[in-house]
């Protein structure tokens, strides 16, 4: 590592203790500067090139060696320079105050010359060194920044070109079912022992595919914030609303569905109100979905100072801890045999979190395998 040359400052009130230090850095090649005082110093580091290290005398008249180091630190421009203190004496004391305000080392009169040299390259050395590291550093993270732009614009295009061809995906869906009513009424088709079979599972396939696509252009819809309508909204009344309109589903299941509400009323915010009903569609429905008969599905609506909290409890399958970090990512579906035979998009998680999001809010999910799931949503209050 190149380091003669190097600038270093020396500041001691003495002329000759400053001159034979002066003489003993000159030795080699090191760019030498000296001060008399501290009040000097600073007109030197003011009007002059940066200095890599500075030697400094730490009994000096009005402001003592100390001061100079601690208005060093204090300064993001000088803060890094390397201070190496000049001690009388070999005193403890003044050795650990001077690591205290900031110093790297110390060297102590009478000068040994090999010792100062010694202690000044080293400390050059690594000077060069924390500069050379902070600059790689500088340069990862420009590279780092670089790639994440890159990454978010592929993302942006990858999205859009799903987008665009789940869209085009519509069309030709609405033609076969077009020509599958059509068929139904053939009596070629209509009269074939198997017909209805096969004409049942085509329906089957489609109404799949229009879930999907419906469930992607919503999703890519919620993303970018379209078409949002933003009003008062009493949670209270739109959960009533939603688990009404879920119990008759419950039932079926021989699921128990109980909505509860703690803490003091009012339960406004400020939403979109079919939105926000979607966000708990889909977090009731799931609940229900993985939750076995004679089982429970408990909404919990609390108020706290400055946050709506919902718990959408259940006392079903549960989710194994492997999984809870990827819950959000869309098309992601927990693979346990439990889990695997029930239908589903993968999508209503995603959903649910960019929801959660346009809402300002906050979700997490705790679960115990084959005790049952939590999901606490945080909206802010009104
Ligand atoms: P899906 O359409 O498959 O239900 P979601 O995005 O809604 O997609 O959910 C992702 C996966 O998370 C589901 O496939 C399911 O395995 C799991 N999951 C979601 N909610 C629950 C729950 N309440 N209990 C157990 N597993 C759940």
């Amino acid at each position: 590592m190149e380091i003669s040359h190097a600038r270093v400052l020396i500041v001691d009130d003495n002329e000759e203790n400053l001159q034979v230090l002066g003489d003993i850095l000159a030795m080699r090649d090191y760019n030498v500067t000296l001060a008399t005082s501290g009040r000097q110093a600073f007109e030197l580091i003011d009007t002059s090139a940066p200095f890599d290290l500075i030697l400094l005398d730490i009994q000096m008249p009005i402001m003592s060696g100390y001061d100079v180091c601690e208005q060093l630190k204090r300064n993001p421009l000088t803060r890094e320079i390397p201070v190496i203190f000049i001690s009388a004496h070999n005193e403890v004391e003044d050795i650990v105050r001077g690591f205290e305000v900031g110093g790297v080392d110390y060297i102590t009169k009478p000068l040994q010359i090999r010792e100062v040299l010694a202690r000044v390259e080293n400390h050059l050395v690594l000077a060069r060194q924390r500069q050379a590291l902070v600059e790689k550093n500088a340069l990862i993270e420009a590279l780092r920044q670089r790639d994440q732009e890159t990454f978010d614009m592929l993302n942006a295009m990858k999205d859009q070109f799903i987008y665009a061809a789940t869209h085009d995906l519509k069309n030709p869906l609405f033609i076969i079912t077009a020509y599958l009513n059509l068929l139904r009424d053939l009596p070629q088709v209509k009269d074939h022992p198997d017909g209805r079979r096969y004409l049942d599972g085509i329906q089957d396939g489609v109404t799949k595919m229009q879930r999907l696509i419906t469930a992607i252009l919503d999703l890519a819809q919620i993303q970018t914030g379209a078409n949002i309508r933003m009003t008062e909204v009493d949670l209270y009344a739109l959960l009533e609303a939603v688990t009404q309109r879920f119990r008759v589903l419950a039932e079926q299941a021989h699921i128990d569905l109980l909505f509860d509400s703690l803490g003091q009323a009012p339960y406004r915010l400020l939403a979109d109100a079919n939105r926000l009903e979607q966000l708990f569609d889909n977090l009731i429905s799931n609940a229900i979905k993985y939750t076995p008969p004679n089982g429970q599905v408990h909404v919990v609506l609390e108020r706290l100072p400055e946050t709506l909290l919902v718990e959408v409890r259940d006392s079903g399958f549960g989710i194994p801890e492997e999984a809870l970090p990827h819950l959000f990512t869309a098309f992601y579906r927990v693979r346990t045999p439990r889990h695997g035979p029930i239908n589903g998009t993968g999508l209503g998680l995603a959903i649910v979190k960019s929801l959660v999001d346009l809402h300002g809010g906050q979700i997490e999910v705790s679960s115990i395998v084959d005790q049952g799931t939590t999901f606490r949503v945080m909206l802010p209050a009104l």
